[in-house]
């Protein structure tokens, strides 16, 4: 167990890093943020920041020296560097990363313990696109294997000749076919260091252009059907990485069952409604379990939660979201109001 008034070490520094170390000083711990760049929003609430290049290994094994335990804030941390660790405990640990970064390795994982996900293929050259559209057809998605988030690094292919416009870079991608659901939603659990796992209602969530639009919980009855044999394969996922912390599976919602979509092994914007909406939040219950504390209930705290994000300048309307004195604004202190671009949220709930 790691007492309060240890230090956190968090790998990233954007939004969910801070609101980690938000969570994570309200039980008193001081929090250390490793990133490679120097205008880091969660460095900003920080107690310390080391700003440095993941392949530094001399810095990270700095870091991992004032840290009594590493976790990370996004996926796509790598791998390797991260043996300058040493023995500084990472949870997550580290083949949660491995499988969550790659999109092709986590759908052969999911499938392995019996999951669904859309029906996929590797593609590395033409041939492989050409063989993949002749077993799943169009329309289809293709998907960089690596390095993909907010719908970056995806080409729709609405038919076989759409496929004639993509050029190939040699990068490593998984093409999917494309799946008619009647609604997307979210899996998020927790996972103590006893093995305990508790689960948050889970929010049905609209995408607009790739991007979390906005999570509403309690979801409506064609999510909450599927949510037993979602949750039945997330438990299954957390057990079979040995996982501990927050984790996080999404779905869309068929008349065939949940179909996996893609995991992350993390806090999830999808789950930012728990700050008020839920006795715990994700953030809080992520910091209790890598620190070996009990869980917190994380049962919802109100009738329903509504929670929208606030993309690129959809942020400078903080004046009239105050206004209304129910909703619950977080702004996540980013300079810049780039379009496509997560600056904050809001929550609200019904009581
Ligand atoms: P992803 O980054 O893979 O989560 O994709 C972003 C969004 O694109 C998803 O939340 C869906 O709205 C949509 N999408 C991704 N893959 C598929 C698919 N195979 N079929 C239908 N829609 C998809």
């Amino acid at each position: 167990m790691i007492p309060p008034g240890e230090t956190i070490g968090i790998l990233g520094g954007g939004q969910l890093g801070r609101m980690l170390a938000m969570a994570a000083a309200r039980l008193g711990y001081r929090v250390h943020i490793f990133a490679p760049e120097p205008d880091s929003i969660a460095a900003d609430v920080a107690a310390q920041f080391t700003c440095a290049h993941w392949d530094d290994a001399a810095a990270m094994a700095a870091f991992a020296a004032d840290c009594a335990v590493v976790t990370y804030e996004f996926e796509n941390v790598p791998v390797a560097p991260l043996a300058a660790l040493g023995g500084v405990a990472l949870l997550p640990n580290a083949r949660a990363l491995e499988v969550a970064q790659d999109r092709l390795n986590e759908k052969r994982f999911v499938t392995e313990l019996g999951g669904h996900p859309a029906p996929f293929a590797a593609v590395d050259t033409a041939e492989d696109l050409s063989q993949a559209l002749d077993t799943i057809g169009s329309p289809g998605i293709l998907k960089t294997r690596r390095d993909g988030y907010d719908g970056k690094g995806q080409w729709r292919i609405m038919a076989d000749h759409d496929a004639d416009g993509v050029v190939l870079t040699g990068q490593a991608l998984v093409y999917e076919g494309f799946i008619h659901f009647t609604a997307e939603f979210s899996v998020i659990l927790a996972r103590g260091q006893d093995g305990t796992i508790v689960f948050w209602d889970s929010a049905e969530n609209v995408h607009k252009g790739g991007i979390l639009d906005r999570s509403t919980v309690p979801a409506g009855p064609d999510v909450t059907a599927q949510v037993p044999a979602a949750r039945g394969l997330a438990a299954k996922v957390a057990e079979a990485l040995d996982y501990v912390g927050v984790l996080t599976l999404e779905f869309f919602a068929t008349a065939d069952g949940p179909v996996f979509n893609e995991m992350a092994p993390r806090v999830h914007n999808s789950g930012h409604w728990t700050i008020e909406g839920a006795l715990t939040s994700q953030f809080e219950n992520h910091i209790r379990a890598i620190c070996g504390l009990p869980l917190g209930d994380p049962a919802l705290a109100a009738k329903g939660v509504e929670m929208w994000n606030l993309i690129g300048d959809e942020a400078r309307d903080w004046g009239p979201i105050l206004s209304d004195p129910r909703n619950h604004l977080h702004l996540y202190g980013k300079a810049a109001a780039r379009p496509g671009r997560k600056m904050g949220h809001v929550t609200r709930l019904t009581l």
